[in-house]
């Protein structure tokens, strides 16, 4: 039986239109177990995030020693973080982990909601360039992370600058809110791709970058090859958006689980 553990470590979004809750939807939309770490509550709904709550940085890594010594995986997204020291016992564990098995890590580097809020310490960027980004294979920023993160403010420029940071560092750029939503595609010795998507009109855009970054994770580790899973991972988003029913007054999640409803009703 192969192993289909996956695990994400992230912010508590009591909505479910993002963090761990949805990521834990995508693995089972693509047949993986899901497993978590919560790095930080958030108090928060459809129309905006109110507070947020560390969790404190030795249960952190507890957690993720605990899980991975009965439930190891074959790939980890990460997610919101908070703080610096959540930051550094992320790094600290993915590099413990990392001498002892080959993982996958995919980090969508959350560092504000749409709505605003720090849901990084802006304290915490530099530990996160230092110690996180040589730990990841993969980095998910849309624009304004990515601007946030290098200072620089041509996409491409700032790829490769990002790029620099990591070890064989794949970066992808997410363009959701373009249109049409195009993402650049930066890895290791290549030169950029630029991927297309439609561009689906719908207030159920919450959490759409947690979305991308966990189903990305899923197509890599089904074993798509970088470009292949980009577009897996953009047409997974497309859909869920398409198929979301709005709920709330503010902006609604996406349809995480719509490849179930699929295959659902082809069964009937
Ligand atoms: N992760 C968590 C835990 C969040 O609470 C949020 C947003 O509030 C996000 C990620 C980012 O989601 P979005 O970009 O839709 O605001």
């Amino acid at each position: 039986m192969p192993n289909k553990t996956l695990l994400t470590i992230a912010g508590f979004d009591p909505s479910s239109g993002a963090g761990v809750t949805a990521d834990l939807m995508v693995f089972a939309a693509h047949e993986f177990f899901g497993t978590s770490c919560i790095t930080a509550l958030t108090v928060q709904n459809t129309l905006v995030v109110r507070a947020t709550q560390a969790i404190a940085p030795p249960t952190i890594s507890a957690t993720l020693d605990c899980l991975y010594d009965d439930l190891p995986p074959v790939g980890v997204k990460i997610g919101m973080l908070g703080t610096a020291d959540a930051v550094s016992a992320v790094a600290a564990f993915l590099t413990r982990i990392r001498q002892r098995s080959p993982v996958l890590v995919v980090f969508d580097p959350v560092l504000k909601s749409s709505s605003g809020k720090d849901l990084l310490d802006p304290a915490a960027h530099e530990t996160l360039r230092k110690e996180l980004l040589p730990a990841v294979d993969w980095i998910t920023p849309n624009h304004d992370e990515l601007h946030t993160l290098t200072g620089i403010s041509d996409p491409t420029e700032a790829a490769h600058q990002l790029q620099r940071l990591g070890r064989e560092l794949t970066v992808v750029v997410t363009g959701g809110h373009l249109d049409p939503p195009v993402d650049l595609l930066l890895e290791p010795g290549s030169s950029q791709v630029l991927i297309e998507g439609k561009h689906v009109v719908t207030s159920s855009t919450h959490g759409t970058g947690c979305a991308f970054s966990s189903a990305l994770l899923c197509q890599l580790v089904l074993g798509s090859g970088p470009l292949e899973a980009v577009r897996s991972a953009k047409h997974y988003v497309s859909e869920a958006l398409r198929t979301a029913i709005p709920i709330g007054t503010g902006h609604g999640p996406v349809s995480h689980l719509w490849p179930l409803h699929t295959k659902a009703s082809q069964s009937c």
